[in-house]
């Protein structure tokens, strides 16, 4: 049995005198997500990887856990390791007895053999104090798969499968995997954002992106809905929040009428309705975002995907708050932003039909806006902004999720 997960955080290992904080972030982001799948084991960091031993009597799917801990930003890649520990076999001795990672290597050989394929085996030393380099070792264990299983073919450049033995002060690792994970930056690492989030394919993506760049997230959603509070969990847009949470760990929902906004309009007919309201949108969030803390706004905008995503119009939505607002999708195409949502689980959530407010208001949105102008029809059609945005808030709703498990935070 593999007794032992190993993560590599590639891109930490970079950040000079910030990398103990960052480990650190990751450590408690790993251990959360080992807390949410029901299991209270240990997450140890060491040099340049963290490890997590897994008990004997464990009798859980340890592939589905790998696949879990693949999901949290910061891991660049892990490996499920059988692990000879120093103190057991002391490898640093003159010549230590190998014979219990060679009958494991052979072993592996057995069970990963496919016909016509070919093999390498990776020998790192990290620390060189082992007896023989890497080369001699690597040699050594070709030969006994060679000689004891049906692998022929070696391929030191390109193999089909690898056997890879890591060698540390502490101990030896035995692997044949590398399990890809999404990399990044550990969240918290690198600031707080608000994500509007809409019904729709793309801000999920975009907080996606946000996350793994290790960013803290949170969303509101306007809704036309009356949601009733034990119905919450349900919504559309609370289970996209809740799978999110599952790669951005603790993530706050809040959904705001659009009640409000819609009765201030008055059936106007306003040509800008729809560029208003993100104005609209943008405010409400900035003012949720400064109590909170949180440094910038996130949309999921696209430059050019519908008539409102023109430049004009992103500039005149910019323009109405103090906050930034970061678009991580602005150049992307739709069929990679889509792909994406297949890769991270969103698809399915996202295509379930839902009539985002957007959508109530204008189907033919002006494509060119001014900010001055849009001023004055503010000035002019809604005289008290403020009080506008003070009543739609005191109306919100809130929803929180920590790596896919409903929590109390508000
Ligand atoms: P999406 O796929 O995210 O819905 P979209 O291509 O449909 O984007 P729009 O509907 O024009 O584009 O929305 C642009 C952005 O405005 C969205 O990505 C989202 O960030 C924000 N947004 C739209 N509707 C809402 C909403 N109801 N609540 C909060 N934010 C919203
Ligand atoms: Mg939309």
């Amino acid at each position: 049995m593999r007794n032992r997960i190993i993560l590599h955080y590639g891109e930490l290992t970079l950040k000079g005198c910030n990398r103990h904080s960052f480990v650190k972030k990751l450590r408690t982001n790993v251990r959360r997500k080992v807390q949410s799948l029901g299991l209270t084991w240990d997450v140890v960091s060491i040099h340049d990887r963290m490890f997590i031993e897994i008990p004997s009597d464990f009798e859980g799917d340890i592939d589905a856990v790998a696949k879990k801990l693949s999901e949290v930003p910061g891991v660049a890649w892990l490996s499920k390791v059988f692990w000879f520990s120093n103190k057991d076999y002391n490898w640093f001795e003159y010549k230590p007895d190998l014979t219990k990672v060679e009958e494991l290597i052979e072993k592996l050989g057995h069970e990963t053999y496919s016909e016509g394929k070919s093999f390498a085996i990776r020998v790192k030393r990290s620390d060189k104090k082992f007896y023989q380099t890497s080369k001699e070792l690597e040699m050594q264990l070709a030969t006994i798969i060679l000689k004891n299983t049906e692998w022929k073919n070696v391929n030191l450049s390109n193999a089909d499968q690898y056997f890879y033995v890591d060698i540390s002060s502490r101990g030896m690792a035995v692997h044949t995997n590398r399990i890809k994970a999404i990399g990044g930056l550990p969240v918290a690492a690198t600031g707080k954002i608000m994500c509007l989030l809409s019904g729709g394919f793309d801000s999920p993506v975009a907080a996606y992106l946000m996350a793994k760049r290790g960013c803290t997230v949170d969303f509101v959603h306007f809704t036309a809905n009356t949601i009733q509070a034990n119905k919450i969990e349900d919504y559309k847009v609370s289970k996209i929040a809740k799978r999110i949470s599952e790669f951005a760990g603790r993530v706050r929902l809040y959904l705001i009428p659009y009640t409000h906004f819609d009765l201030a309009l008055m059936d106007q007919n306003l040509d800008y309705d729809l560029i208003l309201f993100r104005r609209f949108m943008a405010r409400v969030a900035t003012k949720m975002a400064e109590e909170k803390y949180i440094q910038a706004l996130v949309t999921g905008d696209n430059l050019g995907q519908v008539a409102s995503q023109t430049m004009e119009n992103m500039v005149s939505m910019t323009k109405s708050i103090d906050m930034p607002v970061l678009r991580p999708l602005l150049t992307y195409n739709k069929e990679e932003i889509v792909a994406l949502s297949r890769q991270l689980g969103l698809f399915d959530l996202c295509v379930e039909p839902y009539k985002d407010c957007c959508a109530l208001i204008s189907n033919t949105p002006k494509t060119k806006s001014v900010h001055e102008k849009l001023e004055e029809m503010e000035a002019k059609y809604f005289p008290d902004y403020h009080e506008l945005i003070n009543a739609t808030l005191e109306d919100k709703q809130v929803i929180a999720y920590q790596f896919g498990q409903k929590i109390d935070y508000v």
